[in-house]
């Protein structure tokens, strides 16, 4: 084998912002040059306009956009009332965001187990942590399901269960904004559907924002006021305690421009996922999607024999190519949410995952070459 040159040793971006940048370069200029000459920074014509866009890419009647990925969860949370002595049963192999608001909105998060296939929701584990929340006086209101790494939950199961025991669903779709789960992209599914703008995400503006996506007019109508301190649309009244939870006008302006490229992005996306996949099935155990579900790859994550994927890591770091750890302890295991029940049968494949999982460099703009610099890195490493 050759030395590595230079060219080839050059650093790779986890998640390369910069070269969509390029890409789009004159157009996002133009279209936040729009907004600084109409300087309707708040609620301009362009949040309007982005909000049409979305809920006709999804397939929902509405969509809200808000301040974060965060807030789009908490609208929801805040707007059906959920509080103290209410339980929300979500994952612990997730970003804490998703228990967090569960948290600050005074109600209790619930640990629920995964998939080992997906990653995401076992509705078997669903129905265990209802059983666990009702003994210890919890009213069972939330499912609050991910769709990780950019693959939907099994949201016909989810509904079965939510219809069953009179739950709402919350969907956070913060990492799958356009995935789809039989046929449908996600923001059809369940109550309500949040999403996230930050940059790293698949759908990223440049800064921080988010959405809520759902065919329910009177909650539509809710979220609306409640980002904007609780005055309901068409009122002056101050109806409900909300929050500032705005989307910034210069930010559905960039949003704009970057879903008109979106579904080409998805597919680059899914050809990188393919390729990692073909090259390394024989060394790792490589993502599978569903059929019926397409992902959109927030991020490729491989699994390797527990102990092992530090070693690839730093070997990876040691020739330039990042690598990351989602997540390397679970949520109820961190010290701000030990305190909360978990399903009484335990998580154990969230345990299990939480020591295997790795993930590769993953962006519609990692070219093959590169590609093929990664695989052949891992593939030296995992020989050894
Ligand atoms: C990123 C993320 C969020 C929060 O989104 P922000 O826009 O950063 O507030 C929520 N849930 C999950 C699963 C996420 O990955």
């Amino acid at each position: 084998m050759n030395k590595p040159t230079r060219l080839e040793s050059k650093p790779i971006p986890f998640i390369d912002v910069g070269a969509q940048r390029r890409r789009l370069g004159p157009a996002i200029d133009e279209a936040i040059a729009r907004v600084l000459a109409h300087c309707q920074f708040i609620l301009g014509p362009e949040v309007g306009e982005l909000e049409a866009k979305l809920a006709q890419f999804c397939g929902a009647r509405h969509a809200i956009s808000c301040s974060s990925g965060t807030d789009a969860l908490s609208l929801v949370l805040m707007a059906r009332g959920i509080g103290a002595g209410d339980a929300v049963f979500c994952p612990s192999f997730t970003f804490a965001a998703t228990p967090e608001v569960v948290a600050h909105a005074g109600a209790t998060p619930v640990f629920v187990d995964v998939e080992e296939a997906t990653f995401n929701l076992d509705p078997a584990s669903v129905e265990c942590a209802i059983t666990s929340a009702k003994k210890l006086g919890l009213k069972p209101k939330v499912i609050l399901p991910v769709d990780l790494f950019g693959l939907s939950a099994d949201h016909d199961s989810i509904a079965e269960i939510a219809e069953s025991e009179g739950l709402f669903v919350l969907d956070d779709a913060a990492q799958a904004f356009g995935a789809i789960y039989k046929g449908r992209r996600l923001g059809a599914f369940g109550g309500a559907t949040a999403t996230s703008f930050f940059p790293a995400k698949p759908l990223g503006c440049y800064g921080d924002g988010g959405a809520v996506m759902t065919d329910d007019d009177e909650l539509a109508d809710l979220i609306k006021g409640l980002r904007v301190h609780g005055q309901m649309p068409g009122q002056s009244e101050f109806s409900r305690i909300g929050m500032t939870g705005r989307l910034d006008t210069v930010q559905a302006a960039v949003l704009i421009e970057k879903l008109k490229i979106f579904p080409e992005e998805i597919e680059a996306r899914a050809r990188v996922a393919r390729r990692y996949n073909e090259a390394l099935a024989a060394v790792a155990i490589v993502p599978r999607v569903p059929e019926g579900y397409a992902s959109v790859w927030a991020q490729y994550t491989i699994r390797l024999a527990p102990g092992r994927r530090d070693g690839l890591g730093q070997a990876l770091k040691a020739e330039g190519i990042p690598t990351a750890v989602y997540y390397a302890k679970p949520l109820h295991r961190h010290e701000a949410y030990r305190r909360y029940p978990v399903a009484a049968d335990g998580l154990p494949v969230t345990e299990r995952l939480a020591e295997e999982v790795i993930s590769l460099p993953m962006h519609a703009y990692l070219d093959e070459p590169t590609q093929d610099r990664i695989v052949e890195a891992v593939k030296r490493a995992l020989a050894r």
